[in-house]
């Protein structure tokens, strides 16, 4: 007899995996065990040689989701003439620690059934999860992910649990966050001062109650605080924008099921399938003219993001209430979510007007997820719960390398060989909590996966919080820059290692020569980039702090196209007064904090000021969210003109006759639909004649910009006519929550 020994890699512990293997081994009379270890599962086979090929295929043919094997490799050969029953024996910690640690689960249809079924003795509890959903990620404290390494070990198991457990054809064999109403977590409801008011099924019944009255409560879920309020009741809505001191930002809405999301919007196949896969992301859809939805969840916005309940307790609520609830994040502005109840007390103090919170730690926060369906795929815009912290296949080997990402939308990641973590979404670094969030992000990867890399990277940006905190700590990261790092994650995400023509769209990031890019032609490799084009620019008056400020864009493209007409162009144009128009000619002359721009975002701004439509943005991104929605795709409109000059050996797209053109369309009442559709299709057409003049590069296009719908499906739907190959974000976003990904992949290349 053989003895063999198999490594296998992927989504393989946490979900039921080693019950498989004691099946299949069992079923072929092959003796032999399997364990967890930090690597991933090993499993040892006794029996004849000629059968581990079998073996192997029926594992990969019956391994169903959401386990995945990734690699499956046969480590070693000996004899032996002891035969052995195959068994399952307790996790091992020992060899490497790049195995995957899974993201949370939305509640399973089996363990939906239990929680509604009276018979079952776990009815109605908020808790209830087995190998195939439940928490993961949020309440793990190291690995492997064993019960005593996780916020559950506090809990005893029942008799019965323990049964559960313990029993390897049990659905609930090694769920490590096994519990019931005997033995596991349970819930409270407080008052807004924090003071207990009751627990168990009661509380759930009191929070549906108050739901229903038009309060807002602040539920601790999975990955931390959701603000809850009935999304039909107006004035429930508006109370909570008033409260959390959110004007306008869409709100996220949970629906009961999907056929309560299909008449609150428009849901194809694909949509359906990304509301229901075990990630739970919010999804964007196209909301529905007669959506029974208050107008303020979603003001003057064509789109809404939906998210299906995901946790038992979510369940509870929505089952009960039959009503779609507003589900926003606990927190203020752009903070990560609160995790932890009393945090959550004195931070949502003023807000929520009861808690209902529960007993089970929370390790980390993670955010919902955001994604839509761009061009028949899924593409995630947020990546944090039920997506993160899986790992993600590099196109190279590296040695460990640690990233520090971005200042906006923040992730950081980890490189461990061919493998990368990209940490949850941990928001805009400009809030002590943000920042908090960041270190702890940092320091937990590391503890994590046991692996504390010399190299750090960072942005070119001196000032951003990552840089300074790196050398607090007294590292010299080394730098890269920000839109390098944009199609540098596209070619990692895609596995491209030759050159590619990236074309890199955002709101701003710091260039190689002091001025702010982001409207970038880069021709880059791995390691490294030549800018070789960019759209025209202009002074910014006000820097990267007038970047909720479109009209100051407006003003410095005006300037920087007709300085002879200024500033009475801007005065006519823009509606400013006199004082102000002077002092804006005065700062970007003078050079008073008037940064030059390249940035597609900032023209965004400038199309969007100059038509009315969005004068002050009250978000990250509105002002470009708003011209796009402001569009008539079905128009049949051609794009602006614009010429393409050469400047020291550098293409620039110059747009003064664009906005020449433009500003004929105003004064002859051409409406904004038809002006932001020319604007629109004027950025496709610099894409598309840029790919012909570089015939036979691949395509990569990265950036925030190419969150824009229209944008993305225009330019590949060009591109492909054009026969090019083109090659934009999906699993990891396009905005900078990518960045870290591809701050990793440029270093990767590097030697030691
Ligand atoms: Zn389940
Ligand atoms: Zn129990
Ligand atoms: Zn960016």
């Amino acid at each position: 007899m053989q003895v063999m020994e198999l490594l296998l890699n992927g989504a393989v512990q946490g979900v039921g995996f080693r019950p498989l293997v004691y099946r299949v081994a069992h079923q072929m009379g092959l003796g032999g065990a399997v364990w967890n270890e930090p690597g991933g599962v090993r499993v040892r086979l006794v029996g004849p040689a000629h059968r581990v090929a079998e073996f192997s295929a029926r594992l990969r043919a019956e391994c169903a989701p959401p386990a995945r094997i990734d690699s499956l490799r046969t480590l070693s050969i000996a004899t032996t003439d002891h035969a052995e029953p195959f068994r399952i024996v307790e996790s091992m910690a020992r060899g490497t620690r790049d195995a995957l640690v899974m993201p949370d689960l939305a509640t399973c249809p089996a363990c939906l059934r239990e929680l509604f079924d009276p018979r079952n003795r776990r009815f109605r509890y908020p808790f209830i999860n087995c190998t195939h959903c439940g928490p993961r990620f949020s309440i793990i404290t190291g690995i492997p992910y064993d019960r005593p390494q996780t916020t559950m070990s506090a809990f005893t198991l029942c008799a019965e649990c323990k049964a559960e457990y313990e029993n390897p054809e049990d659905r609930r064999f090694h769920a490590q966050p096994n519990a019931c109403p005997q033995c596991g977590p349970q819930v409270e409801l407080l008052d807004a001062q924090g003071a207990r008011l009751g627990g168990r099924d009661w509380a759930i019944r009191q929070a549906v109650i108050h739901l229903r009255e038009g309060k807002i409560v602040a539920v601790k879920g999975i990955g931390g605080f959701h603000l809850l309020c009935n999304a039909r009741n107006a004035e429930a809505v508006a109370e909570l924008r008033r409260r959390k001191q959110r004007e306008e930002k869409p709100l996220a809405v949970m629906v009961p099921d999907l056929e309560t999301a299909a008449r609150l919007a428009e849901v194809s196949r694909d949509e359906e399938d990304l509301l229901a896969t075990p990630a739970a992301p919010i999804v964007l859809l196209r909301k529905r003219r007669d959506a029974d939805i208050a107008e303020a969840v979603a003001p003057n916005n064509p789109y809404i993001g939906l998210v299906l309940p995901y946790s038992p307790i979510h369940h509870l609520l929505l089952r009960a209430l039959e009503l779609p609830l507003v589900a926003t994040s606990g927190n203020l502005s752009d903070e990560p979510i609160c995790i932890d109840e009393r945090d959550a007390v004195r931070r949502l103090a003023g807000v929520a007007d009861l808690f209902l919170v529960h007993n089970r730690p929370i390790v980390r926060p993670l955010d919902d997820s955001v994604a839509r369906i761009a061009l028949g795929k899924p593409m995630l815009l947020r990546r944090a719960r039920g997506y993160a912290p899986l790992a993600l296949p590099l196109p190279v080997e590296t040695q460990p390398l640690l990233a520090l990402g971005p200042h906006l939308k923040n992730t950081v990641a980890l490189a461990i060989r061919d493998r990368v973590v990209i940490s949850q979404h941990l928001g805009d670094l400009d809030t002590l909590e943000s920042r908090n969030a960041f270190e702890q992000s940092l320091a937990d990867l590391q503890t994590l996966y046991g692996e504390r890399p010399n190299v750090w990277l960072a942005d070119n940006h001196p000032d951003y919080a990552s840089s300074l905190f790196a050398r607090g700590q007294g590292h010299d990261p080394i730098r890269v820059q920000h839109h390098h790092a944009h199609i540098a994650a596209v070619m990692a995400e895609h596995g491209l290692n030759d050159t590619v023509l990236g074309f890199a769209w955002d709101g701003t990031g710091l260039g190689e020569d002091g001025t702010l890019w982001g409207g970038e032609l880069l021709r880059a490799t791995r390691d490294r980039y030549i800018r070789i084009g960019h759209l025209s620019g202009f002074h910014l008056p006000g820097g990267e702090s007038a970047i909720r400020k479109p009209i100051m864009a407006a003003f410095g493209a005006l300037h920087a196209a007709f300085p002879e007409q200024m500033p009475a162009l801007a005065i006519e144009r823009l509606g400013l007064d006199r004082e102000t128009a002077h002092n804006l000619q005065t700062m970007i002359e003078k050079k008073i904090n008037s940064p030059f721009t390249t940035s597609a975002g900032r023209w965004f701004d400038v199309v969007a000021a100059l038509c009315g439509i969005c004068r002050e943005s009250r978000y990250e991104g509105m002002a470009a969210q708003r011209l796009e929605h402001a569009m008539d795709a079905n128009l049949f409109a051609w794009p602006y003109p614009f010429d393409i000059s050469p400047v020291e050996g550098v293409i620039v797209y110059e747009l003064k006759p664009m906005l020449n053109a433009l500003l004929a369309d105003l004064a002859a009442g051409v409406p904004p639909a038809r002006i932001a559709t020319r604007f629109h299709l004027t950025l496709v057409d610099i894409i598309v004649r840029t790919a012909d003049a570089h015939q036979g590069l691949p395509i990569a296009l990265g950036g925030g910009c190419f969150q824009n719908q229209f944008l993305l499906d225009t330019a590949v739907a060009r591109l492909r006519e054009a026969d090019h190959t083109v090659y934009w974000p999906q699993r990891v976003p396009p905005n900078d929550g990518g960045i870290s990904l591809g701050q990793i992949f440029v270093a990767a290349g590097r030697k030691p």
